[in-house]
């Protein structure tokens, strides 16, 4: 049974890190013509009313995007964070923080007429509301399926360009042993892509060891960003941050990281040890 919603979680310090990255990347495909396939393994339902009741409910997005959103006409702003801040705000045009855009929004707005759009959702409320607003779209397909097992039917395009981003729930231990294997499994079939995994900093053996778990499986090159900014609760438990790991990063992402990381850890932070971590190998 699958019991998460993104939508009680849109907009936290994870998304505004996972986002942020995405977007880095998306941008730059799109400095060459030639047409990619973006795929989104875990869709979500597309884009959220941070008015809902879910939204409310912890109202996650106070802590991420919300704390950000008042200084988006800074001019101090690293570009990255600038950049997020605006595609963000394509969905807010009047200016009020209403709507936090989700991966399938995000992606959409970058693509461009010869590039195409996979998204899977596996929960039956989020696929619906995602196949309403993208499934006829030019280029795009939205498929109520597994997206580690979909993957492989998606890679290599034939554009031979591919973004993919992995972004499961975490929900049970075993997400963290298929993100392992369905990454394996895609670099032995398309060693080009460009895959970017999210995973979230708890208090779990399996989430310390992902990312070293991920490097052996990119020998041609990976970047590894973590953004640190909540304390667990008195139990343990708790999203502390979260992590990205991306597989053949675009040669400017260490760079642009490096200036926003420090700045977003300071923005973003909600305890003094507040941290981030930013790693990469170069071929
Ligand atoms: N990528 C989205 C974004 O950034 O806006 C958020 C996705 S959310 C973290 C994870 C989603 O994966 C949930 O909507 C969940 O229903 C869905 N899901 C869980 N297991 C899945 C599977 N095996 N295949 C596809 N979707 C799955």
């Amino acid at each position: 049974m699958l019991a998460y919603r993104h939508a009680f979680h849109a907009g936290n310090h994870a998304d505004v890190l996972k986002h942020l990255v995405l977007l880095q990347v998306q941008q730059h495909l799109n400095l060459k013509d030639t047409p990619y396939r973006a795929i989104d393994t875990h869709a979500g339902a597309g884009g959220y009313a941070l008015s809902s009741a879910a939204a409310r409910k912890k109202a996650e997005h106070r802590q991420g995007i919300a704390t950000l959103w008042p200084q988006r006409s800074g001019s101090k702003l690293p570009d990255a964070v600038a950049q997020y801040l605006q595609a963000v705000a394509v969905f807010n045009p009047d200016g009020a923080l209403r709507h936090y855009p989700g991966s399938p929004e995000l992606l959409q707005l970058g693509l461009r007429a010869q590039d195409q759009l996979r998204l899977f959702e596996l929960h039956p409320t989020d696929h619906r509301l995602l196949n309403a607003q993208f499934g006829r779209g030019r280029g795009a397909q939205v498929m109520e399926a597994d997206g580690f097992n979909g993957l492989k039917g998606q890679i290599p395009p034939p554009s031979r360009r591919a973004l993919v981003l992995i972004d499961p729930s975490y929900e049970g231990h075993a997400d963290y042993g298929l993100v392992h294997d369905t990454l394996a499994d895609a670099v032995r079939r398309f060693a080009e892509g460009c895959y970017l995994v999210w995973y979230p900093r708890v208090h779990k053996p399996q989430s310390q060891r992902l990312p070293q778990r991920l490097k052996a499986l990119a020998p041609k090159g990976w970047l590894h960003a973590q953004l640190n900014v909540q304390r667990a609760d008195a139990q343990g438990f708790g999203l502390m941050g979260s992590g990205m790991f991306v597989v053949n990063p675009p040669h400017t992402l260490h760079e642009s990281l490096a200036q926003a990381l420090p700045w977003l850890t300071q923005a973003l932070a909600q305890h003094e040890g507040a941290n981030h971590v930013l790693e990469h190998h170069r071929v």
